[in-house]
């Protein structure tokens, strides 16, 4: 499958991998726009939150739960951290395998851009 997330998921293209399990992946977004911005993404293919199924309510669940898990690890659980899921062209999706940004680190403007 040409999906660049797949690709992480597989080792054919590198990332700096933060977390792992069966079911989730955690890698440093490329192009961090936070001290702390880290993508969590399920191991299998949704293409975004539209494509979800009611059998994905669990793998969704453990991937909010994993985020604000790094983010107790990074020492910024308590401050705060934003977490967003992008979701097609008006939010700027770029890739299209669900990924939940865990952002932190500094202090975040809202509403967002
Ligand atoms: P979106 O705009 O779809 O919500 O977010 C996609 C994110 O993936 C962006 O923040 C972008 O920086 C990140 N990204 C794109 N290509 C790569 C890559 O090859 N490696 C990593 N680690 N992140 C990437
Ligand atoms: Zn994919």
């Amino acid at each position: 499958m040409n999906c660049l997330f797949c690709k992480i998921i597989n080792r054919e293209i590198p990332s700096s991998i933060v977390y792992e399990d069966d079911r989730l992946l955690a890698f440093n977004d490329i192009n961090p726009q936070a001290p702390t911005h880290v993508l969590v993404i399920p191991k299998k293919h949704v293409e975004s939150l539209n494509d979800l199924q009611p059998g994905d309510d669990e793998l969704i669940g453990e991937l909010v739960r994993r985020a604000a898990a790094i983010a107790g690890e990074r020492g910024i659980a308590a401050g705060g951290f934003r977490t967003v899921f992008n979701t097609n062209r008006d939010a700027g999706q770029t890739v299209f395998h669900v990924h939940l940004h865990l952002l932190g680190g500094r202090n975040m403007a809202w509403p967002p851009g």
